[in-house]
């Protein structure tokens, strides 16, 4: 039911019933509904697709014109026990997706969530498959022989996914509103009431009377003030910037969700955590990288090639081999000080441009893609202070500026490990470990800060996904979804279990809407 009135006629008695909280001179109109959902996300739509498909007609609001959030930029999604796994003979189990999550987690994590979010990944990716999205393969970016087989690449991307469900809502009922942020919960005798909204465009608020809402509002990425305030590893802005989804005026992830919430006293949890990926170019927006021009995607893909990474020393600080786990380089960089350098020389950039890179950058540039485009990479890179070339180790390390004898002195190290084919210090590959030539330039570098995916701190929930108080207590009729549920992460994603935290926003926002449909004592 929705109901248009000027504030004139009605202000007095919402006001006194507590339904807004100041007065306001635009339209309100009022929606009353079973289900309101906050974000148009990954969870927040597939929160409303599964609503829909079980016979409730909620209402989501979006804050920005165009739906999708983050959302639209996973190239896949974990699931364990698919009918695509099935059909091409993948085995794996829940519970040693679960036991590893639990492990790398230290146990500080909400086993009973995990457990649902991990057992239901499978059948998210069917009910989306179900919805018209295909599966264009299997990918890893772990190390082959380490793979769990369960990132579940979307053909077109996540957006696919987006377009799907939400399509899928809309034609079984539900009310999408565009451009219309949530700014607060509406509280009743202690209790969720709903939600109230402003259309931005038209400046009309929107009062959306609810028994139960679902905040999916994509954690706090873009409000860089929660980042410094609960981030220690931001403290440095130089050297780490979240992947803003266009720009940093366009990514609508501010924390809106966990800081409503926490106005009705929302405990959180892991706000300190985020996915860290690196390393990146240092050009704005790093998004560019994932899905820009080529010569940018390749230049991030030549960024993280097994050659010479080195920090503000000139030392070498990781694995190189493992260039492609970004959590992993993330966490190595940040202890080295935040910034690194890849060193190549003539040969090895002749090599990426002819056979291509040795390890994959996600399943955007794979392995064995010639990267044609490396000239103007660094023609555009030196323009813009991150790519460098010099025809001596002498004036690279001047250009770079870290210490030539350090440099010269690791590159002579590597020069030995390739003699040996053993690392002995970090243990790269031999097939990846390959001799400089001292004497002949021109030698490259491309620089790379630390960028980060999304937060993963939130509102503690518990496994009706209900949002929790300080005491432990549930807010009644609040649930949260995707990156605005804490408590799951006690450091970064792992990346082991790949896609997990598209799949978990999926499986999230399904989970929370069964159970606030269950609640209301709606028959699915
Ligand atoms: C570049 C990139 C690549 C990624 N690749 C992968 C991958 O391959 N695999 C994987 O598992 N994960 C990946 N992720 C992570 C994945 O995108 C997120 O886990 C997922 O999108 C989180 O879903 P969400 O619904 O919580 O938030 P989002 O999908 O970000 O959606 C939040 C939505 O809420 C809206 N919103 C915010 N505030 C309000 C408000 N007040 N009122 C109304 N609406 C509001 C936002 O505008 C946005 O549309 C990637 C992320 C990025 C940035």
């Amino acid at each position: 039911m929705q109901r248009r009135v000027f504030l004139s006629a009605v202000a007095s008695a919402m006001l006194a019933s507590g339904l807004i909280s100041a007065p306001a001179f635009a339209a309100t109109k009022i929606i009353d509904t079973d289900l309101v959902i906050v974000g148009g996300g990954l969870s927040g739509v597939a929160a409303a697709a599964e609503a829909t498909d079980k016979g409730l007609k909620p209402v989501l609001l979006e804050k920005l014109s165009i739906l999708g959030g983050a959302g639209n930029f996973p190239e896949g999604s974990l699931g364990i026990g698919t009918r695509y796994q099935k059909e091409h003979g993948i085995h794996w189990d829940v519970q040693r997706t679960v036991n590893r999550f639990l492990e790398f987690n230290h146990y500080r994590t909400n086993p009973n969530v995990i457990r649902q979010l991990i057992a239901e990944s499978g059948s998210t990716i069917d009910w989306v498959v179900d919805k018209g999205v295909e599966i264009r393969g299997i990918r890893t970016i772990m190390p082959e022989e380490e793979s769990f087989h369960c990132w579940h690449l979307f053909k077109g991307g996540a957006s696919t996914v987006i377009a799907k469900l939400a399509e899928s809502a809309k034609a079984k009922g539900a009310t999408i509103l565009m451009e219309t942020p949530a700014k607060k919960l509406i509280m009743q005798n202690g209790q969720v009431a709903g939600v109230e909204a402003v259309n931005s465009k038209t400046g009309e608020t929107v009062i959306v009377r609810a028994k139960k809402v679902i905040l999916a509002t994509g954690g706090f990425a873009a409000n860089p003030g929660m980042i410094q305030q609960y981030v220690p590893d931001s403290s440095d802005p130089s050297v780490s910037e979240p992947i803003w989804l266009r720009s940093a005026l366009v990514d609508g992830r501010t924390g809106d969700g966990i800081n409503m919430a926490m106005r009705v006293g929302g405990a959180t949890a892991g706000m300190s955590q985020v996915v860290g990926n690196a390393p990146y170019l240092p050009d704005r927006p790093p998004i560019n990288q994932f899905n820009g021009e080529d010569w940018l995607k390749q230049g991030r893909c030549a960024l993280a090639q097994p050659w010479l990474w080195i920090d503000r020393n000139g030392e070498r600080f990781f694995n190189e081999s493992r260039g492609s786990v970004f959590t992993e380089v993330y966490a190595a960089m940040t202890a080295a000080g935040g910034i690194m350098y890849n060193i190549l020389d003539q040969a090895k950039f002749d090599q990426l441009m002819a056979t291509g890179p040795l390890i994959p950058f996600n399943a955007i540039v794979t392995v064995g893609t010639p990267l044609k485009a490396l000239p103007k990479t660094f023609e555009e890179g030196m323009k813009r202070g991150w790519a460098f070339k010099a025809d001596t180790i002498e004036d690279l390390a001047l250009q770079i500026g870290v210490p030539y004898e350090n440099l010269k002195a690791t590159m002579e190290k590597v020069n030995e490990y390739a003699k040996t084919g053993v690392d002995t210090e970090f243990g790269r590959k031999k097939e990846h470990i390959a001799a400089f030539d001292m004497e002949k330039g021109p030698y490259y570098a491309l620089k790379g800060i630390r960028t980060y995916f999304l937060t993963l701190g939130g509102i503690k929930i518990n496994r009706r996904f209900e949002a929790l108080n300080g005491q432990g207590d549930a807010i009644p009729n609040l649930y949260m979804a995707g990156a605005d549920m804490g408590g799951l992460f006690m450091d970064t994603d792992d990346i082991k279990v790949e896609g997990a935290t598209s799949s978990f926003a999926l499986t999230s926002g399904r989970l929370a809407a069964r159970y606030a449909m269950e609640a209301i004592g709606h028959k699915m």
